[in-house]
């Protein structure tokens, strides 16, 4: 079996899905191993240093059109899925909401299509959870980013030029990314709040020394694979109403608000933003994926009252040293569970729980029903 790692075809997307640290793991299998050239420049891994993990360097088209496994950070174009060879499988973060079409051609072209975004919420498949991994460190980023454009520190400071007030920061939606931003923050010494339709997350919440804000929505809940259910427009609309006021006394307001294929609640309008207070920050974690916020815009730093939402995607590649350790991780966990040594290929059982989630497309069947 010939495995290749594909380098980022995004500009703005510096991760790799291989790591120096981590490509022991492929190379234990004893499967031949191609890269292509420059796929770590992003985090300052040179080629010189994966070959001398005993990997090969190879051009884009050699690694898709001779490899049985290709792995990828984001979807291929139409002609390079053209060019892989049949039966063979593309495994990685393929984006399938946006991408019908790939799935289709995948089907017509005989590709074995795996969607990392499918991996299943049981416990046996955490650690190629590549949602939470890429979170996890989005959550982090997203608040040193918000600190970098406010204009007041976060800690409380005793100086003898006067106490310094600890900046407020109001975190909505604590999933993965929202409890690595209540912790980021409170490790800077913010003052910090949260709320989340789930009302299993308060626990979480307080164990992290953060406040819960109570907000009485009726009926919420999750869904079993963990992800909120969606509130009705008139449960937004009081939503909005009753978190205002928190939002108002905030210096930085960080939203991560999302629903698993769906577009994101808009859960702050102009109305809010008008009464914050000039220079406070709001970031829109779920920009890419609709937007919490009203006018926010995707990689760009909008001004509205004074107050500046920032919608920055991609955060994860802000760290992407520890993003492209922890996704090739995942990835290696998936190749290496389902990697069967005598038949030297991928053993697609469809009994596996695992498998029957992330894998869309199989001999030419779309598997996963959403898609079909
Ligand atoms: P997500 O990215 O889909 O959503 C982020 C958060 O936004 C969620 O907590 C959600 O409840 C919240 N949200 C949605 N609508 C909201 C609204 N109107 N107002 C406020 N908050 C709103 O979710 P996620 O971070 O990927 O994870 C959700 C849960 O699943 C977490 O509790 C996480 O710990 C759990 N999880 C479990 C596993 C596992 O068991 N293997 C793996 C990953 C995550």
């Amino acid at each position: 079996m010939i495995i290749s790692a594909l380098k980022s075809n995004d500009s703005r997307d510096s991760r790799s899905p291989i790591h120096i640290d981590t490509i022991s793991t492929l190379t234990n299998l004893g499967v031949e191993i191609l890269f292509e050239d420059n796929i770590g420049s992003g985090i300052y891994t040179s080629d010189t240093n994966f070959i001398d993990k005993g990997i090969t360097k190879a051009s884009r088209d050699e690694c898709i059109q001779k490899s049985d496994l290709v792995i990828s950070l984001q979807p291929l174009t139409e002609t390079e899925l053209s060019s892989m060879k049949k039966g063979s499988t593309l495994l990685g973060l393929m984006n399938p909401f946006s991408n019908s079409s790939m799935i289709n051609l995948c089907a017509d072209k005989n590709i074995n299509l795996v969607s990392m975004e499918f991996i299943p919420r049981i416990t046996r498949a955490q650690k190629m959870d590549v949602l939470s991994s890429q979170a996890n460190l989005a959550g982090y980023a997203a608040v040193l980013e918000s600190a970098n454009y406010l204009s007041n520190a976060l800690p409380m400071m005793m100086t003898a030029a006067g106490t310094l007030k600890p900046a407020k920061v109001f975190i909505i939606g604590v999933g993965v990314a929202g409890l690595q931003a209540i912790a980021t923050a409170k490790r800077l010494g913010a003052r910090v709040e949260a709320f989340d339709t789930r009302d299993v997350v308060e626990e979480q919440v307080k164990s992290l020394g953060a406040k819960f804000v109570k907000i009485d929505l009726g009926q919420t809940g999750e869904t079993d694979q963990g992800y909120a259910k969606e509130l009705t427009p008139e449960q937004i609309e009081k939503q909005k109403e009753l978190q205002s006021t928190v939002c108002e006394r905030s210096d930085i307001v960080i939203t991560t608000a999302q629903l698993f294929g769906r577009p994101a609640p808009r859960i702050i309008d102009n109305k809010t933003i008008e009464n914050m207070k000039p220079g406070s920050v709001i970031f829109d974690m779920a920009v890419e994926t609709g937007g919490n916020v009203e006018g926010s815009i995707q990689d760009e730093v909008v001004i509205n009252n004074g107050v500046k939402i920032l919608g920055i995607s991609n955060l994860a590649s802000k760290v992407s040293g520890h993003a492209s350790l922890a996704l090739s991780n995942n990835f290696n966990h998936w190749i290496c569970d389902f990697y069967d040594a005598e038949k030297n290929a991928i053993n697609f059982d469809f009994d596996d729980e695992i498998i029957k989630s992330s894998v869309l497309v199989y001999e030419g069947s779309i598997m996963n029903e959403r898609f079909k």
